[in-house]
């Protein structure tokens, strides 16, 4: 292969073919990229910035083959790469169609000496961050990507004296810090993405906290979309947390009451694109970001599906899984909801409709309510009189799932509450003394409820144990010196005669 002479230099920041386009010119006088067929280059694998290719130009040329490659945007049917990254085919421009005439016109006099950057390639870089300027737009559409020419030199002049001035954002730095490697600040969610799905979450995000959730980005200004989408920038480089909170603040601009599995009524157009997006370019972690906001504030059941994966364990309840979950009707459970403290109690309707409890903290309610005794059923269950089992309830001894009160209705109680009785039942000692007396005369003796003596013998201060056989309440003996006991201290000394 024969050098290239005389060298023409790659320019800063020059885009990989735009220096093939200038070296055409500067050494045949013709357009197109035709120095590379003539150094017998293949010119397809030059244009998908296959290494061998573009490292053979930059040898000819007698340019750095690293610094050739990476201003190599690499051209694919359906996609392009660049930085090692996929990147969506509209999201870059062919060399020539947006340009800053004042950046031109400082390269040179030359046609030769003015170079397309590989930064005006990409699609949201509106501004040319060394003039503080709206780049300029091909006068024609590009065919393919093949480079546009750039105007001469009195056109330059005139679309340099009416550029239209505009302060780079921080979202327009960091773009150009990602396509020239530049070191940067950009947070642990930006950093975990390519620069595409990054622009595209700001934009989406952006578009949406300022014109709604219908909004539709392709309708905007360019402007208007660079404004929204710099905005959201600066909440998406906090990291995955402030970008949480933005989910939060859309969710919130939702007047939907619709029902569960509706995110798009939750979370508008942003959810169909991330939703949507796939093929060589998905949306990028906001997809799992997304999806642990929508699990953490919908009722969703085993098998339903959000952005493609199953749930597989429901984590949050509504009014309505939850009243089907323990079978109450939905108006008591309500009242039991807020009697617990787990609603808010001056909530309206639809309010409650739209609340969603935590799995966990509800859990245990379910299987109580699901399984609940009502107090008719202790007796049997407690081995009781319903007068015993009564003593029980009002002295607390025994508790219910729900407080009595307004609308709560039947008072039950929990399977765990008496399995708890029985058990503490089950560990008294077992004895069978001759002078043992059993609740019922207890009682009568000491003027004491069942629920009062229960709860000495639970504490300690009064000794007792029980029969041989089942653990119920009837088989409870308490001795005879502590009756006696109990009769001094209830009844005072017995009075002589
Ligand atoms: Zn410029």
């Amino acid at each position: 292969m024969r050098p290239l002479t005389p060298d023409l230099g790659l320019g800063d920041g020059e885009s990989a073919t735009s220096y093939a386009a200038r070296l055409t010119q500067f050494h045949t006088g013709q357009t197109g990229l035709r120095v590379v067929q003539d150094l017998a280059i293949d010119l397809g694998a030059f244009l998908k910035g296959e290494a061998h290719a573009v490292e053979a130009l930059a040898h000819a040329a007698g340019i750095s083959p690293t610094e050739l490659r990476s201003c190599s945007i690499a051209r694919f049917s359906r996609h392009r790469e660049f930085n090692g990254e996929r990147l969506a085919r509209d999201f870059v421009r062919p060399d020539g169609a947006r340009f800053c005439a004042s950046c031109l016109l400082e390269d040179g006099d030359r046609s030769t000496d003015r170079y397309a950057r590989l930064l005006w390639r990409f699609r949201p870089v509106r501004l040319c961050l060394r003039h503080g300027a709206v780049l300029s737009a091909a006068e024609t559409n590009a065919i393919g990507d093949r480079p546009l020419p750039f105007p001469g030199t009195p056109e330059l002049e005139r679309l340099a004296s009416r550029a239209i001035s505009a302060d780079p954002t921080p979202m327009d730095r960091w773009i150009a810090d990602r396509v020239l490697r530049q070191p940067m600040d950009q947070g642990t969610f930006l950093a975990r993405q390519t620069l595409e799905q990054g622009v595209k979450v700001c934009e989406m995000l952006g578009a949406t906290l300022d014109h709604g959730l219908d909004v539709t980005i392709s309708r905007l200004s360019e402007a208007q979309l660079a404004d929204s989408a710099a905005e959201a920038f600066e909440i998406v480089r906090q990291g995955d947390e402030a970008v949480m909170e933005a989910l939060t603040a859309v969710r919130a601009m939702s007047v939907s009451n619709a029902g569960q599995a509706k995110f798009r009524a939750f979370y508008g157009n942003l959810y169909e694109w991330v939703r949507a997006t796939g093929g060589d370019v998905g949306p990028g972690p906001i997809r799992d970001l997304l999806r642990d906001h929508i699990k953490a504030r919908t009722a969703l059941g085993l098998g339903d599906t959000v952005l493609g994966e199953e749930i597989s364990e429901r984590t949050m309840h509504s009014a309505y899984t939850l009243s089907r979950a323990t079978r109450l009707h939905p108006k008591r459970l309500r009242k039991i909801l807020v009697r617990l403290g787990i609603a808010p109690e001056n909530c309206d309707d639809l309010d409650y409709n739209l609340l969603v409890f935590p799995v966990g903290e509800t859990e245990q309610l379910c299987l109580d309510l699901h399984e609940a005794v009502p107090l008719s059923g202790l007796p049997g269950d407690l081995g009781c009189s319903r007068a015993q089992a009564e003593s029980l309830c009002r002295s607390g001894f025994i508790n219910p799932v729900v407080p009595p009160g307004e609308g709560i209705g039947r008072i039950d109680y929990a399977r765990r509450e008496i399995t708890r009785v029985l058990s503490w039942l089950e560990g008294l000692p077992v004895w069978a003394p001759a002078d043992g007396v059993d609740l019922t005369r207890a009682a009568k003796m000491t003027s004491l409820s069942t629920g009062d003596l229960l709860a000495g013998i639970r504490d300690g201060t009064i000794g007792a144990g029980r029969m041989p056989g089942a653990p119920w309440i009837s088989a409870i003996r308490i001795r005879k010196s502590d009756i006696r006991r109990l009769q001094l201290e209830t009844r005072g000394p017995p009075v002589s005669a």
